[in-house]
């Protein structure tokens, strides 16, 4: 079976995010770049299949050099082979649309994404591919099972869980559950030293429009000093609700 996950790089979660250029751009400088973290439950439930029923793992991204540490990491993981799509992501739909022209010639069983990625939060990058190549698509996967051709998968939906049964070839959204996570794999030297020598192929992008352009991204507005009332100054406490805080 052919499986190709797709990598988002995103900062790591404990990251100071800035922007740049009066809030035009995300300013990277001094960010230590991840595998999205839905990405790596998609990537270790990946492996296991293989390890299982044998079979190919591809990663793939949309993304300049600079993300290639975070695909030497997929490799050093587990996965075959990368390819890395030459082009600075810059809205979901190119994202997907690179994606889905290189599918569309290298075909796979069963591509899986994450639910979302942990920067940008479009959740749309997986379905876009589905539509593309029209072949369906399950979002917030917690569960995968591979039957011959046809993917059992689960899903939590609001009160309760949903399974589903799904012809191959389909692109799923995945997250925690998939594999829990100490079944995460942390690269070891042999992996490391494997992933060096992987093929790790770089391709041309189509360059097909982007259909959103983000025009100034804002940073939450900063918490408001804690103010400390002395026991028993229930009168200030009461003032500065009305007066300050104007909740009461
Ligand atoms: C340095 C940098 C600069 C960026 N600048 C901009 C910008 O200016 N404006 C803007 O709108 N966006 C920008 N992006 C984000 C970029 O647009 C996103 O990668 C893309 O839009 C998808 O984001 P999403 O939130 O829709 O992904 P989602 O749909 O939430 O992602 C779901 C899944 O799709 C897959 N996926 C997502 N992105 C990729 C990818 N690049 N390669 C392979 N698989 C992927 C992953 O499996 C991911 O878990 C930037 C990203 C980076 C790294």
């Amino acid at each position: 079976m052919n499986i190709v996950v797709c990598i988002s790089s995103v900062p790591d979660t404990t990251s100071k995010i800035n922007f740049s250029e009066n809030g035009t751009t995300f300013d990277s400088s001094g960010i230590q770049f991840i595998i999205n973290p839905y990405d790596e439950f998609g990537l270790t439930k990946a492996m296991i299949l293989k390890e299982n029923s044998g079979g190919n793992v591809t990663v793939i991204t949309v993304g300049d050099a600079t993300v290639e540490p975070v695909m030497r990491k997929a490799l050093a993981i587990g996965a075959d082979q990368a390819v890395r799509i030459n082009r600075n992501p810059k809205d979901s739909y190119s994202t997907a649309t690179e994606i889905a022209k290189y599918l569309s010639e290298n075909p796979a069983d069963l591509i899986i994404t994450g639910r979302e990625s942990i920067d940008y939060n479009g959740g749309a990058v997986g379905g876009m591919i589905a539509e593309i190549l029209n072949v369906p698509f399950v979002n917030a996967c917690n569960g995968l099972e591979i039957e011959g051709t046809t993917a059992k998968l689960s899903r939590e939906i609001d009160g309760g869980k949903e399974n589903l049964s799904v012809s191959l070839p389909l692109v799923i959204g995945g997250q925690k559950g998939l594999v829990e996570e100490s079944n995460l794999r942390i690269p070891n030297m042999r992996g490391i030293m494997q992933a060096r020598t992987k093929p790790l192929q770089v391709i041309d992008p189509s360059n097909t429009d982007s259909l959103t352009t983000s025009e100034q991204f804002e940073k939450p507005a900063e918490k408001s000093v804690c103010k400390l009332v002395e026991a028993g100054n229930e009168a200030e406490l009461v003032r500065l609700l009305q007066e300050e805080a104007k909740v009461i």
